[in-house]
């Protein structure tokens, strides 16, 4: 475990709500809000269990919880620091976060997405990871929403391309119709973001093949894509993104010795390992590959091999991509 930890990692599926663990919530209440209360801490607990048979729908629920303690600028401005720490703490050098924009009292999308962007700007650095962002559309929402989202994401990409690279299609996957939001995935694509879509997190054939026939960037899941749909997406080098502990917690996957990574693996179709809520699920990335060495016996250059194909799928420039490789590589070999 310690090889993997120490391993310089790359996480391309992080929900920035999802992905703040239990003691960064309670150092965010307490900093923030000044909330250290009995009840607070078994409302923590509540977030991180999942009783046996847990459904998907069950864990949209779970959000609400993290979504009210980042509802002020000053409650998402530390949670956005207190993610990227926790993700640099665990060895990952290069996250791309995602999350939807919120219009509340306090602040308008376009405050939610500069608020994260400035903290982004100015703490990277300081952690020594690099930071993208894909501002979220939510599928459950209404798509004048999205329709903001994206003007949002185009207009700021102009600004800090760097930084916006990209568009997250997410939400209760329950909820929602994948074709009414073709129209604005489209107009974020010709303005050259990339998509990033949940696809296949649940059996719906007929959204699942809507979906791959527009296309994307990287797949979300894809856990009851067919055995053409995973084709498919192997031709056209699509990886999936691949999150064990959510899949199995939310109980899309039976059990891990069932999960696609495995199927993955020995057809070399792409793949990326990522946490996707790391916070919900209470895992991070090095407990990813763990679990993946120890459910389908990955070697150690398996793993290196997964992280250096994250790097090949992530969202990041010729140069960026480079480094990133030879941070890897200078560690590897260091352990050889
Ligand atoms: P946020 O966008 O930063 O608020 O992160 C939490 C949100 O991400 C949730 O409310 C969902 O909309 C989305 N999300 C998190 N995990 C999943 C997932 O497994 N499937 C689909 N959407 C998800």
């Amino acid at each position: 475990l310690q090889f993997l930890r120490n391993l310089p990692k790359i996480e391309l599926h992080a929900h920035l709500n999802g992905s703040l663990n239990i003691d960064s919530i309670r150092e965010l209440a307490a900093k923030v809000y000044g909330v250290q209360t009995k009840e607070f801490s078994t409302l923590c607990e509540r977030f991180i269990k999942f009783e046996k048979g847990a459904k998907l729908d069950d864990c949209f629920e779970k959000f609400g919880f993290v979504h009210e303690l980042t509802s002020t600028k000053e409650g998402l401005e530390y949670a956005t620091e207190l993610v990227i720490r926790d993700f640099a703490k665990d060895n990952v050098i290069y996250v791309e976060l995602r999350t939807t924009p919120k219009a509340n009292g306090n602040m308008s999308r376009r405050s939610y997405l500069d608020t994260v962007l400035g903290v982004i700007k100015n703490k990277s650095d300081l952690y020594k990871i690099k930071v993208k962002l894909l501002p979220s559309i939510n599928r459950a929402e209404p798509v004048a929403v999205a329709e903001e989202t994206v003007a949002l994401a185009v207009e700021l990409a102009t600004i800090e391309p760097e930084i916006i690279v990209g568009i997250d299609f997410s939400g209760n996957p329950n909820q929602g119709n994948f074709k009414d939001f073709i129209p604005v995935l489209s107009k974020a694509r010709n303005h050259g973001l990339k998509l990033a879509m949940h696809c296949a997190e649940v059996d719906n054939p007929v959204e699942i093949r809507e979906m791959i026939r527009f296309g994307m960037s990287r797949c979300g899941h894809g856990t009851y894509l067919s055995d053409s749909g995973f084709e498919h997406m192997k031709e056209e080098n699509i990886p999936i993104e691949c999150c064990l502990t959510s899949n199995v917690k939310s109980g899309t996957v039976a059990n891990i010795g069932a999960h696609h990574l495995k199927q993955l693996m020995a057809t070399c179709a792409p793949k990326v390992l990522c946490t996707d809520d790391s916070g919900v699920f209470d895992t991070t990335l090095s407990d990813e590959f763990f679990l993946a060495t120890e459910s389908f016996g990955l070697t150690k250059s398996q793993c290196i091999a997964l992280t250096m194909e994250a790097v090949e799928h992530a969202f990041a420039t010729r140069e960026e991509k480079l480094m990133l490789k030879m941070q890897i590589y200078k560690y590897t070999r260091l352990q050889n």
